[in-house]
């Protein structure tokens, strides 16, 4: 069984996803299809991705009933303004065949493109809920000082932020700002986008409970209560990344893992202080 995490506007969201980043549409919906066999039950577009018709396709699909797969997609770069947040949430429903989406998020601040207003960009995201048409909105890859301003600016706090987290960057400063507006914490890239994997540590400590480095990891980001949702379109990985949930790590395994910290340096994706692409 999947855990659920309560968000800050009482809705639940399964705590393990399945990501779609790269997942070429040609491939998707058989991609999106095995991953739904398999279990899961949260799927993570974009409209940046350009696959969210194929994730509509699979999960029509699938025979699931709507309610049984929760849906996030995410607001592209060059639709911050309020008018194309609308015309293209409508695209990302129609595509994705749902009436309602359960959540969307502001896939980038851009702090340096639409003159640093990322606060229109958000009250049109809030547009959309209080339309009743999106059932919850977030934000993804915002710093401390992005959160602070958009809830300070418009008493509405995002359900989730969704950052880059793994062992190499923890990103602990974004992780705290948005535990204090007590918004959930989603990592992308739980596997560092495969750069952990071939970790000593990570691999002594999978040996030594007979685990494989990706259930370590993904274990890690679990007990640390992040939302993942780690990609593969290899069957054999869906599964193993899917059965994390009937073993656990000690505590001094867990500091083991958080000490493969690399602050900033441990990126793999942009700076979203500086991502500036549109
Ligand atoms: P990831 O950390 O999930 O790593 C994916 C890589 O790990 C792939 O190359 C895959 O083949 C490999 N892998 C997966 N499971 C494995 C296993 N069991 N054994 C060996 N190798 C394995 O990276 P990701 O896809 O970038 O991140 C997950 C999801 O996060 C994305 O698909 C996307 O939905 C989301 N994401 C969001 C943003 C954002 O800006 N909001 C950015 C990147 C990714």
């Amino acid at each position: 069984m999947i855990p659920s995490t309560t968000l800050n506007d009482g809705t639940t969201i399964p705590q393990l996803g399945f990501g779609t980043y790269l997942v070429p549409p040609e491939e998707t919906a058989a991609t999106v299809g095995t991953a739904l066999e398999v279990g899961y039950r949260h799927i993570d577009t974009a409209q940046g991705y350009h696959n969210e018709a194929e994730v509509g396709e699979a999960i029509a699909n699938s025979g699931l009933a709507r309610d049984d797969v929760y849906i996030t997609s995410k607001l592209n770069n060059p639709n911050h303004a309020r008018d194309d947040v609308m015309r293209s949430f409508d695209e990302t429903l129609e595509k994705l065949r749902v009436d309602k989406l359960d959540l969307f998020l502001i896939h980038w601040p851009l702090p340096t493109r639409y003159d640093g207003d990322f606060v229109s960009t958000w009250k049109a995201m809030v547009e959309l809920v209080n339309d009743g048409r999106l059932a919850s909105a977030g934000v993804s890859n915002f710093q401390p000082d992005h959160l602070e301003r958009i809830v300070g600016e418009t008493g509405f706090a995002p359900v989730v932020n969704q950052i880059e987290a793994h062992p190499y960057f923890r990103n602990d400063a974004a992780r705290k700002a948005s535990h204090e507006h007590a918004i959930a914490v989603e990592a992308w890239g739980p596997l560092g986008q495969g750069a952990v994997l071939e970790d000593d540590v990570i691999g002594t400590i999978a040996a030594g409970i007979e685990r494989a480095p990706s259930q370590v990891i993904l274990r890690w980001h679990l007990q640390r209560g992040d939302i993942i949702f780690p990609k593969s379109m290899r069957r054999e990985r869906m599964e193993e990344n899917f059965q994390i949930f009937d073993f656990e790590l000690t505590q001094e395994q867990m500091e083991q893992i958080d000490a493969l910290d690399r602050g900033p340096e441990g990126r793999v994706g942009p700076d979203p202080d500086t991502f500036d692409r549109v």
